[in-house]
């Protein structure tokens, strides 16, 4: 994982791919559990909190709207929506900032919960287990011919007595040579590769990289390495289009080196084979070090037992209602089992294989298309089998609530202005960067200059770059930032719409810089801890005052008259008298009539209180304020 695919020079050693756990295992402990039943809404201060609750249920519990809490979400990093599950701690320093006092709700916590994932790892060391097919995407640069060989590969080694037969295209498919059987994913590239793995899910054993033999390496096929590379799972290079007069393989072998990636022959570990997928030649050269691969690198699973394993494709059909390709991981998956599948469940009413044929039964690294789940699933969510329904039910719903407890607290992003703190709790030691340049002039450049920072500064914090490519970022640079915890720095470049996206909602910090020194010195103020964050004021309303009252306390209220936006009650205030600020600061009560209240729209009166100021006029207006952090620019 250090092993980062940016460090140019790294050529011997030659990186192996293919370490021993490639499936990522999470952090062990049993997964939060969360709360079946609710308390019924607390009367007043303190509150208790459920170990999980979702954000409108926060808002009733501090008495806000939602919206109010969506934005102290925001302040401390989190894009959350109102049906979000959010864990006690996050919604505890929510409540702790909003001036609530509470507690988490031992009581709430269910105990019915089950740890999916170390269920699932179970199997690699299952006495019982048996050698299964390995499961291979090909991933590599546009018009290299990916989805050519896989047709090829598809069409040359259907098995025995499916030859002629229809052909489906269900996101996977498998193929028979020598008796023995490979499962190919049939969405190549890395896109769908990333996306599962931001997922958390990691479907695939072998990643086959093609490069044409005309071409060479491409900056997709960069990007596939640092895809492979930071997955850990290992790696076969396919040279394409030895067909062709212009082939030159041995110049893709030496770029290829050149990026860390060594063929054996030349003392490396990773296997080249030679194929054109248009003459089918080498094809099954590659499907025997493919097999050759997956026994060195033992894959077993005990088919006996219910099956788990992971969404491939998932949607909804018209006359079918949700359909979803799984890929069984262990296990075997048979007719009218009851599946949870990420945060839907069903029982399984039909099964068919990847030539369309109905199934009963699929075993270790067998795609199946299934019907009869209730809701679509994502495509990398993982699924396993329950005996019972309602068990199902209940666990498809805890499973999506612990999932999304798993991505806010433990896989939370990177905000640069955090690193230091983080660094100082000892929670990281490491900025990961994802660095995209328009040239690549300037990215080789800021490249060396980024990893000159690592011995210029000694605060600890190792920066490594996890991919430097050229070209606008993508979506899947997101996804990569996502699952390497990483920030994404653009040079020259912008997001696509669908990065846009993809980085607001998933709080990826993305920086774009236009000056190399800029760039280089922010990063290197976030690594020593002297970047600040940097906020603005955001306007919620203005207001006018009307009148003035004097309390029995000495205090003075001001009736008020919004005029704009709104009033909100835990905003700051600023009384401008003639267009000159004289007070600025927090506001002490809002009340409509008699009653307290949190929110104020324009058109409506209020009364106000000022925190620490009672000098309010008639006529004075007020502007009321919040601050939020702001990206650079
Ligand atoms: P992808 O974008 O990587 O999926 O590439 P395609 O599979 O669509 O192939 C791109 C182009 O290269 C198509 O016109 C293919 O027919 C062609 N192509 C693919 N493999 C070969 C090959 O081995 N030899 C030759 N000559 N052309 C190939």
């Amino acid at each position: 994982m250090s092993d980062s695919a940016g460090r140019g020079g790294n050529r011997s050693g030659g990186g192996r791919f293919g370490g021993g756990n490639r499936r990522g295992k999470r952090s062990g402990g049993s997964a939060r559990t969360v709360a079946v039943k609710r308390a019924a809404p607390t009367v007043r201060e303190p509150i208790t909190l459920p170990p999980v609750l979702s954000v409108s249920e926060l808002a009733d519990k501090v008495e806000m709207t939602g919206v109010e809490v969506i934005r102290e979400l925001m302040k401390i990093g989190i894009m959350a929506n109102l049906n979000q599950q959010i864990d006690y701690d996050t919604a505890n320093k929510v409540a702790t900032a909003l001036g609530w006092e509470s507690s988490e709700d031992e009581s709430a916590q269910a105990s019915t919960s089950a740890d999916f994932e170390s269920r699932r790892l179970e199997s690699e060391s299952d006495p019982d287990s048996t050698a299964r097919p390995p499961v291979i995407t090909i991933m590599g640069h546009v018009d290299h011919g990916k989805t050519k060989l896989l047709d090829s590969i598809r069409s040359a080694n259907v098995a025995e007595g499916e030859a002629g037969g229809i052909t489906q295209h269900i996101g996977a498919y498998q193929v028979e040579t020598h008796g023995r059987r490979l499962t190919f994913l049939d969405t190549p590239g890395h896109e769908a590769f990333t996306a599962m793995r931001a997922r958390g899910a990691q479907a695939t054993d072998i990643a086959v990289l093609v490069v044409a033999a005309d071409d060479g390496v491409m900056p997709t096929t960069r990007e596939a390495i640092a895809h492979i590379k930071s997955a850990n799972v290992p790696l076969v290079v396919a040279v394409n289009k030895i067909d062709l007069p212009t082939a030159n393989p041995d110049r893709v072998k030496q770029q290829l080196s050149d990026a860390a990636v060594m063929p054996e022959e030349w003392g490396g570990d990773v296997p080249f084979v030679e194929v054109s997928a248009k003459d089918k030649r080498g094809l099954d050269d590659l499907l025997e070090v493919l097999l050759l691969v997956a026994d060195v690198n033992e894959l077993k699973a005990n088919p006996n037992k219910p099956a788990t394993g992971v969404v491939v494709e998932a949607q909804v059909d018209s006359n079918r209602g949700a359909v979803a390709t799984v890929l069984v991981q262990s296990g075997t998956l048979n007719l009218r089992d009851v599946v949870v599948a990420g945060s839907t469940w069903g029982r399984i009413k039909a099964m068919f294989d990847d030539h369309g044929k109905r199934v009963r039964r699929a075993g270790p690294s067998t795609p199946v298309e299934i019907l009869g789940l209730m809701a679509v699933p994502q495509a990398g969510d993982t699924f396993e089998i329950f005996e019972d329904e309602k068990v199902a039910r209940q666990l498809a719903e805890q499973r999506s609530a612990t999932r999304r407890i798993e991505s806010i607290s433990e896989n939370r992003p990177v905000k640069l202005t955090e690193l230091y703190d983080q660094v100082k709790e000892g929670k990281t030691a490491e900025l990961r960067v994802i660095l995209k340049a328009d040239v690549q002039g300037s990215l080789g450049a800021i490249q060396n200059a980024l990893l000159k920072l690592n011995d210029t500064t000694d605060e600890g914090v190792q920066l490594s770059i996890q991919l430097a490519s050229t070209g606008a970022i993508s979506e899947s640079d997101i996804n990569l930032a996502a699952t390497t915890r990483s920030i994404v720095i653009g040079f020259n470049v912008r997001p696509d719409v669908a990065a846009k996206r993809a980085a607001d909602s998933a709080g990826i910090d993305v920086r774009f810089y236009t000056i190399i020194y800029n760039l280089l010195d922010e990063v290197k103020a976030a690594m020593t801890g002297l970047l600040a964050p940097v906020f603005e004021d955001v306007t919620d309303g203005y207001a006018e005052a009307r009148n003035t009252f004097k309390l029995p306390n000495n205090d003075v209220v001001a009736g008020l008259y919004v005029l704009d936006g709104k009033v909100v009650r835990n905003s700051r205030a600023r009384v401008l008298r003639s267009g000159v600020v004289v007070f600025e600061g927090g506001i002490k009560s809002l009340k409509r009539f008699k009653d307290d209240v949190r929110e104020v729209a324009a058109g409506y009166e209020c009364g106000l209180g000022l925190d620490g100021f009672n000098d309010i006029q008639v006529g004075d207006q007020i502007e009321f304020l919040h601050r939020q952090e702001v990206a650079r620019t």
